[in-house]
């Protein structure tokens, strides 16, 4: 630190030392200059003044307000720049008189380099975290706008002045008024406190409020282990660190000779840590629901695939009251501190049907439609075989299943148009014929009287009706035997 004197002051309070010096200066110089001096060099014999600036000499003058107003200037200039602010000059100036003959001085000169060599400080307000002078503000409110700045990043005015507001209020009370939904903000702290107090310091150093903020918050390299990932080279560890591959190797001079690094293995990187963050501690009350529980009970009274909700579930619900603590945004720790259940849940239960479709078919025939009537028997007819019934003008159209059975097939067939077999596994087959669509596949095992397709005219049909034929152990049958 430079010894930092009020100049004015300085120069007032060692005048009568310098006027001191000044009269030795002259005694001397006259004793020694009397010998030569005639009577028109008196006149030339002059005091001057030897300019010092921090022990240094810069110059002389022959009048000291050369320098007196250098002084002013630089001050004068610190106070249209910034405001009327209690400066002072960093450098020590001294003056040191000297009588002499025919003397030699510059005053532009030593103003120049007055000019470019004098600097002033003004008493301003440190901002230091853990022992670090972090930044310079010009005032106690510039200071506390940093601090209030930063917490405004995480919490808003509102919270800010509800918590200086209720600060002596007990925290647990004002958890507990919380209702569900709100939450609350009950206190925001620093990791590291921001210590502010005056300090000197020059007027190079000051920043602004955000300039001060965006210091705290880039903070400084600090130094760390990074554990080798899968994938990763030097390479990719220098950029992922914004490292050159020098700072690299003077971080890990051992990977010098060779470059190679492997899974598991550790590195020192660099990183930039904040030198403070800003930790919130904010208290919740919510309303959560409470999934209902589902019970599936077997049922062997409804077929298999079949599931039917008998008591429908109810969700249920609970108030939770809990705090979280977050560090500069980042949810870092939860804690529940209540949990009541508002309404209990309610079990759904489910009746899961096992019973099994028999694929084997009774024997007795059910009728294949719905309604309708026969509107051709099984027979001869126009010359030709008609091999099965003809059942026409049903009240509803859907094609139902003549008994268990497999479906053997389920497709186009020919002069059949949409057709159908079923097997029913007992020596019978039915078939089919001119459906209009197919419910059912191949493999399907269907029940009998069950729906398997809708009644039409497709392929060589008069008008829509569904026909029918009755196979037992490969024989035709007629269906009027059956039905
Ligand atoms: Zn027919």
């Amino acid at each position: 630190m430079k010894n930092r004197k009020t100049t004015e002051r300085f120069i007032k309070m060692t005048m009568p030392f310098l006027m001191a010096v000044i009269l030795l200066l002259t005694t001397f110089t006259m004793n020694s200059s009397v010998t030569y001096a005639h009577h028109d060099d008196n006149q030339l014999i002059k005091t001057v003044f030897h300019v010092y600036v921090d022990g240094k000499k810069i110059g002389t003058v022959h009048e000291k307000s050369v320098v007196e107003h250098a002084v002013e200037q630089q001050l004068k200039q610190a106070k249209e720049k910034k405001g009327d602010f209690a400066f002072t000059l960093n450098e020590s100036i001294e003056l040191k008189p000297e009588k002499m003959f025919r003397p030699q001085y510059d005053h532009d000169a030593v103003r120049e380099t007055l000019s470019k060599e004098l600097s002033v400080s003004l008493e301003a307000y440190r901002l230091m975290i853990d022992g670090q002078n972090v930044a310079y503000v010009f005032s106690e409110k510039e200071a506390e706008d940093v601090l209030l700045k930063l917490k405004l990043e995480h919490v808003s005015k509102d919270e800010l002045d509800a918590l200086e507001k209720y600060k002596d209020k007990d925290k647990e009370a004002q958890i507990s008024e919380l209702e569900p939904g709100e939450s609350k903000v009950v206190d925001i702290d620093f990791s590291s406190p921001i210590l502010v107090s005056k300090a000197q310091t020059s007027l190079s150093e000051l920043v602004t409020v955000d300039e001060a903020i965006s210091r705290i918050k880039g903070g400084t390299l600090q130094k760390k282990e990074h554990l080798i990932q899968e994938g990763e080279t030097v390479e990719s560890i220098t950029q992922k660190y914004h490292l050159t591959m020098d700072q690299f190797f003077t971080l890990n001079p051992r990977f010098m000779l060779a470059p190679v690094i492997r899974v598991g293995e550790k590195v020192t990187v660099t990183e930039k840590k904040p030198f403070t963050k800003v930790l919130v501690f904010e208290a919740v009350r919510k309303q959560n629901e409470i999934p209902f529980p589902v019970e599936k009970q077997e049922d062997s009274t409804l077929e298999k695939g079949v599931t039917k909700t008998v008591q429908k579930g109810q969700k249920g619900l609970e108030n939770i009251t809990y705090t979280v603590r977050k560090t500069n945004g980042k949810t870092i720790e939860k804690d529940i501190l209540n949990q009541e259940r508002v309404k209990e849940p309610v079990t759904e239960i489910q009746k899961i049907g096992t019973k099994v479709i028999p694929s084997k078919g009774t024997g007795q025939l059910s009728w294949p439609a719905v309604g309708g009537y026969i509107s051709s028997h099984k027979g001869s007819r126009w010359g030709r075989e008609h091999k099965g019934m003809d059942i026409a003008r049903p009240s509803e159209r859907s094609i139902l299943a003549a008994d268990n059975g497999t479906v053997a097939f389920a497709g186009w067939d020919g002069d059949y148009g949409n057709k159908i077999i079923i097997n029913h596994n007992n020596g019978m087959r039915t078939i089919y014929a001119h459906l209009n669509s197919i419910s059912v596949s191949p493999g399907d095992v269907v029940k009998k009287g069950s729906k398997i397709g809708v009644m039409g005219t497709t392929g060589q049909s008069t008008g829509i009706h569904l026909h029918f034929e009755v196979y037992k152990n490969g024989v035709l049958q007629n269906p009027d035997e059956y039905l």
